[in-house]
């Protein structure tokens, strides 16, 4: 009888993963390692390695409960060689395997190296499909055949006609594919009711890990306690039905919102289960939409948090496994700043920033808009390289695997793939951030004043962006509005912006 080594990745945590569909418990062997290459190729936020090692262990303990043979590594063993590819060749001479199975890698850097194992060890390599998305890599790319640019919009609709969600006789519930123009509500007195998220007190397991990384990881970013993930299927199904039963209602309401001091908002908190393995999005959808069917939700947030879901989270990595590898290279505005410091930490006079990184810093969180409309929007008006960017974002949330990470900064935040991903770059002015949060109020800037020492940065930051591509942005037709209102400023009122933004600009260089 031919004997199997199957390597489960640190995001491939479920028990239906296609690699163990077939798996054979008298003679089949699962690999699961920490290795030091993967914890290290970014210095990630500390709570996200020991989230992830957390989880891969939980997971480790329950396959050997349920009869597998399963071959663990942890990162403090003294034989550990430091990569996948060693820790497979450890294991091909330990257990004499016939052939090696894995499923499909959520990143393109691992693929590369999976695909050199059938030469290295002369042994059948079996990569399979990823059954837990929605979307394969294959429908993607037919989808996305002679189109242009794409348009996650028209995406998201076929995915709601494939899956058959929020669907009465092939039409729309209610008679619209998206609600999201009644998802834009100011924060009010009501936010300040937020049900609190479901944390988990650490168990043993998980107390190892956060001391095993407090001493090999002292110098990386981030709070690691205290830690309250979820580390186990059922605490994250845990998480996701206390966000049902008492968030949902809420989450279109306020899914823009941003309030001082209130990380978690209407959010579920649920992307770094979905990433690792522990949830299952069609399972996700499927629990949201029956909180609509049975009027436990209204239909402005149910469609709104699947679209996000079936939508976004599927389009995003279609866009990735599409356009991998050039898609990381893309800079198409010629941005050269370096990131700043007030990205780790440092001090500014710019609230907005201030809380999201100090959230950021304490959570390994930080909600949608906070990620798109303060840290992004900064990132993209202020001309910071792409690749600076990609890196912080893919190191500080627990999130943040590149085929999701990248999308979103390359092609949402930065419009690094000059409109690929989005029609136009998400870039703006103090206003809307005064109009979605309480940021302002405790800020030494003022949201309006356009110029000088006490104007909101990101007021004249807006315009010298504008300008500073105008070659490049001038023919969006979502920016006509924007370029005449340019052409229409004074000389003298462009000058000073251009003067601000200069100074502003060298000062958080400095
Ligand atoms: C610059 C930037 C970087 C991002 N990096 C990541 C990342 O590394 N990993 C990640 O999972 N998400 C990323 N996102 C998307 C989104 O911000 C997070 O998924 C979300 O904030 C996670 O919190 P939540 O679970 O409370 O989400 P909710 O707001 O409750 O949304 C529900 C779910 O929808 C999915 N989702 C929503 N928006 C997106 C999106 N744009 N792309 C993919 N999935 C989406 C997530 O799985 C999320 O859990 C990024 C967005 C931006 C703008
Ligand atoms: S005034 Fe400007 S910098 Fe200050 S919090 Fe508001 S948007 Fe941010």
């Amino acid at each position: 009888m031919s004997r199997k080594l199957i390597l489960i990745l640190g995001d491939q945590l479920s028990e239906d993963i296609s690699s163990l569909s077939d798996f054979d418990k008298d003679h089949d062997v699962v690999l699961i390692c920490e290795v030091w290459d993967e914890a290290t190729y970014v210095p990630h936020h500390k709570k996200k390695i020991a989230f992830i090692f957390s989880a891969m262990r939980h997971f480790a303990e329950r396959l050997k409960e349920k009869g597998f043979h399963v071959s663990y590594v942890k990162l403090e063993d003294a034989d550990n060689s430091g990569s996948f590819t060693g820790e497979v060749q450890r294991a091909i001479q330990n257990y004499h395997p016939d052939k090696i199975v894995v499923t499909f890698p959520g990143e393109y850097r691992v693929l590369q190296d999976i695909k050199k194992w059938h030469d290295i060890f002369n042994l059948p390599v079996d990569i399979r499909e990823d059954s837990r998305f929605l979307c394969t890599p294959d429908e993607f790319r037919a989808w996305a055949e002679n189109k242009k640019s794409l348009r996650m919009e028209f995406f998201y609709r076929e995915m709601r006609r494939k899956y058959n969600v929020l669907l009465n006789d092939e039409k729309p519930v209610g008679g619209q594919w998206n609600y999201d123009s009644e998802n834009r509500k100011f924060p009010s007195a009501e936010t300040l009711f937020i049900p609190k998220p479901y944390m988990v007190q650490p168990d043993h397991i998980t107390n190892e890990v956060i001391e095993l990384v407090e001493s090999r990881f002292p110098g990386y970013f981030g709070d690691i306690q205290p830690f309250y993930f979820a580390v186990t299927r059922e605490d994250a199904l845990h998480v996701l039905d206390k966000f049902i039963v008492e968030r949902l209602n809420k989450f279109g309401d306020y899914q823009d919102a941003m309030v001082q001091g209130q990380p978690w908002m209407y959010h579920s908190h649920i992307s770094f289960y979905l990433n690792c393995g522990l949830l299952n999005p069609l399972e996700v959808v499927q629990r949201a939409e029956k909180a609509y069917i049975e009027g436990k939700a209204p239909l402005n947030a149910v469609e709104g948090f699947i679209r996000q879901i079936i939508g976004w989270r599927e389009y995003v990595r279609g866009v990735y496994w599409l356009n991998m590898p050039e898609y990381s290279d893309h800079n198409f505005l010629d941005a050269r700043r370096k990131l700043p410091a007030l990205y780790w930490g440092a001090p500014t006079k710019m609230n907005c920033l201030k809380q999201c990184v100090k959230e950021t810093k304490e959570n390994a969180y930080a909600h949608h808009i906070q990620r798109l409309m303060v840290l992004g929007n900064f990132a993209l008006i202020a001309g910071i390289d792409p690749k600076e960017v990609n890196e912080w974002f893919l190191i500080v949330y627990a999130d943040a695997y590149e085929w999701v990470e990248l999308p979103n900064v390359t092609g949402m935040i930065l419009f690094a793939d000059g409109g690929y991903l989005g029609s136009k770059p998400y870039a703006s002015t103090g206003a809307y951030i005064n109009k979605m949060s309480d940021y302002c109020d405790g800020c030494s800037y003022s949201v309006t004043t356009k110029t000088g020492d006490k104007a909101c940065p990101f007021n004249y930051l807006y315009w010298d962006f504008m300008m500073r591509n105008e070659g490049k942005l001038k023919g969006n037709p979502r920016l006509g509005f924007t370029y005449k209102n340019l052409s229409a400023m004074p000389d003298i009122q462009k000058e000073t912006i251009r003067s601000d933004a200069n100074k502003f600009l060298d000062c958080i260089d400095d």
